[in-house]
């Protein structure tokens, strides 16, 4: 319904137009009860609709960016987006915080499982689709971080140094096409500064480029404590500050107006943004937030199953005998030995703010042994070895009910006579609270936690316990002090707000039970989050590595399921290396040795390096494919579903050899992106490296050719496929653009580009015809002198093929 809103700021005093430019508490806006204005849910995330709470109720875990990117299937993602525009109503939110766009500068960056590609043109495509989805079930998105916050090392405050060139060719390119193509609602801006100023204080990127140039009409709003500023970011365009309350706006951006820093009118500026976006989003007619609920229905299931399956990247697949190792021939085999860190608990998403408790979980292992046995096929299993870096959460099954105590003041911990405020059980020992978990609507509350319970050891000997938190915590074992992290320095968990890990070792009888108590004193943090891990890990009994090799020996094939887990793919910090984490090279390298024949599953958000590659059979890429993991495994293992995955970002050799290598991190507080627009595959293809895969590689277990393509103008192109195998197939097919005449252009001109792609269904044995609509602006390029976009009439080559490196046929065009 259309609102006054003129009419409605006009009855609004200044007080109560900035109490709508900052959030009321970490998911929601200030409502304005006097005039009817409710308040506003936003929600988390990419990987699912988490709703207001990090340990709440349960939610569909879809899978993460990579793997949607690795479908280079519009429609998919499409429906995908939809679903969670669905998930996020049933969570009461108007906005979900997705998806993120940024791009994968560099393959260690934290948060890269989350993103999509280092392509800009798929990560455009993929981002269109998903956006498309989510507001067509009258849900915002709100893409994020606006922009060059493409890794977490000192994320709250790097300044990203990024030529105009670069920036408008790539990392602003996904941002503009949510805004011109799909109409996004919603933008979020980066913790990250931006060529100098944060990127919430950024007029240029914020009012110049976003909503003057192209047209953005909706709600900025800054990245959860990424407002640094009353006065800049408000004249920069940032509508919202999140999340509230308020620091930096509220009583200080009054003051402001009064002192004639900022105009009255801009204030109003920003408010009617808010009211509009409110009134588009049908929150200024009752929809605000609402309760929060689970939904957990078969279709949405099936959907999340085969999206997972269809991201799965099938990078390598040898013959065995006669017959290729893959699809698995279950009839052909007795035993099977199911190895690896990530086969029992499979890691079906990545860490940080993308993180959601998910409503069911389908384990690699369990899927394997059920679809086993229906054929009679008997599997044996071992864990291989750990990967953890930080040790893993006390396991609540070797442990009686957890009790949680809340008490008014922390103080009242040391007190034997003041009793809790609050008493209940959690069944987790990883908490977190965005807000005052007594409910007291404090900005800053202090409280005081205890938790307690009681562990019985299953093994004996030096158990290791760990303990973070962000305000000071200690552990107490039998009333013995193990664990006090009072005086560690802040800046390691919790998003860069807590204490980091600490450790310490207790020697454990097995079947003697311990007394277990955590207490928790949360004052003068000047946060409302609060939050504590404890974690805990037994010794461990044998040669994990051995006991694994012995069940490869013992079987007729071998499914080695590796990768990463949270601890090294998460929000807030960066990987430090490409390598497997643990023992889990030697693993692959033993079994491989002693097997028969291995297959080795990647269950990682972004590459690794594989230099056991020759020595097994099969590799499946199988990215954190959502909580399906398990069952969308077996689909393309089996061949129920076709391998029809692409990389959506190339796989290096090693870490060395990755184009931003030289510039990464950074130093003195700047990121210079001295690499330029030679980033992923246009750095391999420009400089002759080789990578371990090329991006866009992907088989399949069809065979199919591109047996023809021809120019039909220069942005379609037409393709005929033929499938000569038995087994309907799908094949992505690639184009990328040439310029031929490279004289006068820039060092950093790339060798070629991604200017098209379509997924194609090529039935057994038939012959296909199928178009690719090329990208409208395949031939822009910016212009550094006159800043603005060129159209280039140059002689360009499309390359048409399977990846930026297998070319079927390249054909010659000439824009106009
Ligand atoms: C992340 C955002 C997220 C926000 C709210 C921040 O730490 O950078 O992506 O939406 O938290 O959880």
């Amino acid at each position: 319904m259309d609102h006054d809103i003129d009419g409605l700021l006009d009855r609004m005093t200044l007080d109560e137009q900035v109490a709508l430019l900052a959030g009321g508490d970490f998911w929601h806006t200030m409502p304005i009860p006097r005039l009817g204005v409710p308040a506003m849910r936003v929600t988390d995330g990419p990987a699912g609709a988490r709703g207001t709470r990090f340990d709440g109720l349960a939610s569909m875990n879809v899978p993460c960016g990579t793997a949607l990117a690795a479908t280079w299937d519009p429609v998919l993602v499409d429906e995908i987006g939809r679903l969670l525009g669905r998930e996020a109503r049933v969570k009461g939110a108007s906005v979900l915080l997705a998806p993120t766009v940024n791009l994968h500068r560099t393959p260690v960056g934290g948060r890269n499982f989350e993103c999509m590609s280092e392509d800009p043109y798929l990560t455009a495509r993929t981002t269109v689709a998903f956006v498309r989805g989510v507001q067509l079930e009258g849900v915002a998105s709100c893409i994020k971080h606006f922009v060059g916050n493409d890794t977490e090392f000192e994320r709250m405050s790097i300044n990203s140094v990024i030529d105009e060139t670069t920036m408008r060719e790539l990392y602003l390119v996904p941002f503009e096409a949510a805004v011109r193509e799909a109409g996004v609602m919603s933008v979020m801006t980066g913790y990250n500064r931006i060529n100098g100023p944060y990127a919430a204080d950024s007029a240029e990127l914020v009012t110049t480029v976003l909503r003057d140039e192209w047209g953005f009409d909706g709600l900025v709003m800054s990245d959860w404590f990424g407002l640094h500023s009353t006065v800049e970011a408000l004249l920069a365009g940032v509508d919202l500050e999140m999340p509230g309350p308020t620091r930096h706006r509220g009583r200080r951006l009054v003051d402001a107006v009064a002192g004639g820093d900022v105009d009255g009118a801009v204030v109003r500026e920003r408010a009617r943004s808010v009211l509009r976006f409110m009134e588009r989003l049908g929150v200024l007619d009752g929809q605000g937030p609402a309760d929060e609920a689970t939904s957990h229905e078969p279709n949405d299931t099936a959907l999340v199953r085969l999206a997972g399956a269809r991201a799965m990247v099938l990078l390598r697949n040898e013959h065995v005998g006669d017959q290729p190792v893959l699809p698995l021939q279950l009839d052909a085999l007795r035993r099977v030995a199911v190895v690896g860190p990530n086969a029992a608990i499979g890691q079906i998403m990545g860490g940080g703010s993308a993180h959601v408790t998910p409503t069911s979980v389908s384990h690699p292992l369990a899927a394997l042994v059920d679809r086993c046995a229906a054929s009679g096929v008997e599997v044996v299993h071992a864990v291989g070895c750990r990967i953890h870096r930080r040790l893993p959460e006390l396991d609540l099954q070797r442990c009686g009910p957890v009790t949680v105590d809340y008490f008014a003041e922390s103080g009242d911990l040391d007190r034997l006579d003041v009793p809790p405020v609050r008493s209940g059980t959690t069944g987790t020992v990883r908490l977190m609270w965005a807000s005052d978990p007594l409910g007291r609507g404090l900005a800053t509350p202090e409280y005081g936690v205890r938790l307690r319970t009681e562990l019985t050891p299953d093994v004996s000997g030096a158990w290791q316990f760990s303990l973070e938190s962000i305000a000071p915590a200690r552990v107490l074992i039998d009333g013995e002090v193990v664990l006090d992290n009072a005086a560690s320095p802040v800046g390691g968990s919790f998003f860069g707000t807590g204490r980091g890990e600490i450790t310490a070792s207790k020697g454990l009888v097995s079947g003697h039970s311990v007394d277990l108590v955590v207490e928790l004193r949360h004052a003068n943090t000047g946060l409302g989050m609060g939050g504590l891990n404890l974690g805990a890990l037994a010794p461990a009994v044998g040669d994990l590595v051995s006991d694994a090799v012995d069940r490869a020996a013992s079987a007729d094939l071998s499914i080695v399921i590796v990768g990463t887990n949270d601890d090294w793919e998460s929000e807030g910090w960066d990987r430090s290396s490409l390598q497997l984490p643990g023992d889990q090279d030697e693993l692959v390298h033993r079994v491989a040795a002693a097997s028969r024949s291995t297959v080795v599953v990647v269950n990682a958000g972004s590459p690794v390096t594989m230099p056991w590659l020759h020595e097994v059979d099969a590799v499946v890429m199988a990215w954190f494919p959502g909580q399906e993991l398990g069952h969308a495994l077996i689909d393309v293992l089996t061949g129920a579903v076709e391998p029809q995955g692409r990389l959506p970002v190339t796989f290096p050799a090693s870490l060395e050899e990755t184009p931003a290598f030289e510039h990464h991190p950074g130093r003195n507080g700047t990121a210079s992106y001295l690499e330029g627009r030679l980033m992923g595959y246009r750095w391999y293809d420009t400089v002759g490296r080789e990578p371990l895969f090329p991006f866009g590689f992907g088989l399949g277990y069809a065979v199919i050719t591109i047996d023809a393509a021809c120019a039909m103008g220069a942005h379609t192109v037409g393709v005929t496929l033929s499938n000569s195998s038995d087994r309907d197939g799908v094949e992505v097919v690639q184009v990328y653009a040439h310029c031929v005449d490279r004289a006068g252009l820039a060092a950093d001109e790339p060798e070629q580009r991604l200017v098209g792609f379509a997924r194609v269904e090529v039935p057994a044995g038939a012959t296909v015809e199928a178009e690719v609509t090329l990208d409208p602006d395949a031939y822009r390029a910016w212009d550094r002198d006159r800043h603005e976009w060129q159209q280039r009439s140059a002689l360009h080559h499309l390359r048409v093929g399977r990846s930026s490196r297998e070319v079927a046929h390249v054909l010659v065009v000439q824009p106009s």
